[in-house]
């Protein structure tokens, strides 16, 4: 890109040669995605590309070209592979090419979403509707985007707290003999626990509930748990239930705990980070009967949803309470206007943590408008199909063993009498498949989750013979 001597001009003087430059760009990124079965899905960086990752701060100009160069050579190659169709680790999707625009374009606009009146702002109020629409909730419903379902679990957790122990705790903090309690099952991801501290109310304040043989929430021994903090003088306020938990994809009964909730006068939110987007697939859907009644969700597009990092979700019934929780009107700069571009009704910051904000619901849209909700169904659809198929395989080996139930997409199984963490480590260094590990009952599981849209029976055949070879050479079977 060639520059004037005026350094703040950043602009170029030749945008057809920025043009010619950024489509060679934008060109080798779409082979980099049309090929990802040609590389290994990970290898190591190697001490020489972190070297050279390690430079010194760059005060002159450089190239354009030569830190393209360097992306391609050293960062594109080494990335954590959650794109390639062998990636089943953890629970990450795999991205798509629409929401690599998306999200290009959004850049390109630099839009603010923090407020004010503009049309990125009405993208994310579309985005939202949609969502209150696929998940039962009233039209007029509030929503917010944020970084992940960490972020959004938290905000549920700082709305329940507010809905509990009044708006004042804003000004006055929390002190005093403050006996809140919430609920969620022993499988809840660790993000309600941080949640709980960051709220200022503290872990000690959140019960994990034992689960059932299914890994779901015990409704009774939750019904005990409540009973007795009644009779102890503390006030049950929240009740977490799990659309897919983290660790093995079990779905809590939600109407059962919106059943209890609304008994007992508790706010019911969903961490639906894993599974609520499941709601598209008209398989799964039932099972998450109840959903519609939770006061909060939070959920990710990054995960099943296939949109690329980051995009989390907050979606929330009272759209006042939401407010009372986050707004904060005594700042001047901040002042909304009747009229101008400082207008507009609805203020994203109004809502959440966040000021300024980038458009992660325009990548959102661009996938939805393009692939379609059903499309999405499908693909969760799809991945179900490949854990059931992988649990049959499993069950059907002797040299493997189940760990747990398979409820939706995350397989949990191990080598019988192999160090299953060594396998899994291994077959990441081969970079073919990349499961990722969990402990179950005290015993290490080899844990598929399998969630990217390419995943297919070729990558669980891959990940079944992968485990077995390493598992032979280790115990001298077979
Ligand atoms: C991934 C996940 C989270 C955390 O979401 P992030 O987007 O990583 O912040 C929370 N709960 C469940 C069940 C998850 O699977």
């Amino acid at each position: 890109m060639s520059r004037t001597d005026n350094p703040t001009d950043l602009d170029p003087r030749d945008w057809d040669e920025l043009r010619a430059q950024g489509h060679r760009m934008l060109d080798d990124m779409f082979d980099n995605l049309s090929t990802l079965t040609e590389r290994p899905l990970w290898q190591a960086p190697t001490p020489e590309q972190r070297a050279r990752c390690r430079a010194p701060l760059p005060r002159a100009p450089g190239s354009l070209e030569d830190a393209h160069a360097q992306f391609m050579a050293d960062v594109a190659p080494y990335g954590s592979g959650n794109r390639h169709p062998g990636f089943m680790g953890w629970v990450q999707g795999g991205g798509t090419a629409v929401g690599m625009l998306g999200e290009m374009l959004a850049a390109g606009l630099d839009a603010n979403l923090g407020g004010r009146d503009h049309m990125p702002i009405e993208v994310e109020r579309q985005v939202t509707a949609w969502m209150a629409e696929l998940f039962g909730f009233p039209p007029d419903a509030s929503g917010v985007f944020l970084t992940g379902t960490s972020l959004a679990n938290f905000c549920a957790v700082l709305i329940a707290r507010d809905r509990a122990l009044g708006a004042d705790v804003r000004h006055t903090g929390i002190h005093g003999d403050v006996r809140v309690v919430a609920y969620a099952s022993k499988g809840v991801h660790a993000c309600v626990v941080r949640a709980m501290d960051m709220s200022g109310l503290g872990w000690d304040r959140l019960r994990l509930i034992e689960t059932d043989a299914d890994n779901r929430i015990s409704l009774p021994a939750l019904e005990a748990a409540i009973a007795a903090d009644r009779a102890a003088g503390r006030k049950p306020f929240l009740i977490v239930g799990t659309a897919g938990s983290v660790d093995v994809g079990a779905i809590d009964d939600l109407d059962g705990l919106a059943e209890i909730a609304a008994r007992e006068a508790c706010v019911f939110h969903v961490d639906g980070a894993l599974g609520a987007l499941a709601m598209t697939s008209p398989d799964v859907a039932p099972r998450l009967k109840g959903i519609e009644r939770a006061d909060s969700l939070a959920l990710d597009f990054h995960k099943l949803g296939q949109v690329p990092y980051d995009a989390g979700f907050l979606l929330v019934r009272d759209a006042a309470a939401h407010k009372r929780t986050f707004t904060y009107s005594d700042a001047a700069y901040l002042r909304h206007a009747e009229r101008g571009l400082a207008g507009g009704e609805w203020w994203p910051c109004d809502y959440g943590p966040d000021l300024s904000r980038g458009f992660r619901a325009l990548k959102v849209w661009f996938s939805l408008k393009t692939y379609g909700l059903d499309a999405i169904g499908a693909v969760i659809g799809k991945a179900c199909e490949l854990a059931q198929d992988l649990k049959r395989r499993v069950e059907a080996s002797e040299e493997l063993e189940l760990l747990a139930p398979v409820a939706l997409n995350i397989v949990c199984f191990a080598y019988k009498g192999a160090d299953n963490a060594a396998i899994v480590a291994d077959l990441h260094e081969q970079g073919r498949v990349a499961p990722s590990t969990t402990t179950l009952n005290g015993r290490v599981a080899i844990r598929a989750a399998i969630v990217n849209h390419r995943t297919g029976p070729e990558d669980i055949a891959a990940l079944v013979d992968g485990v077995l070879a390493l598992g032979r050479a280790q115990t001298g079977r077979g």
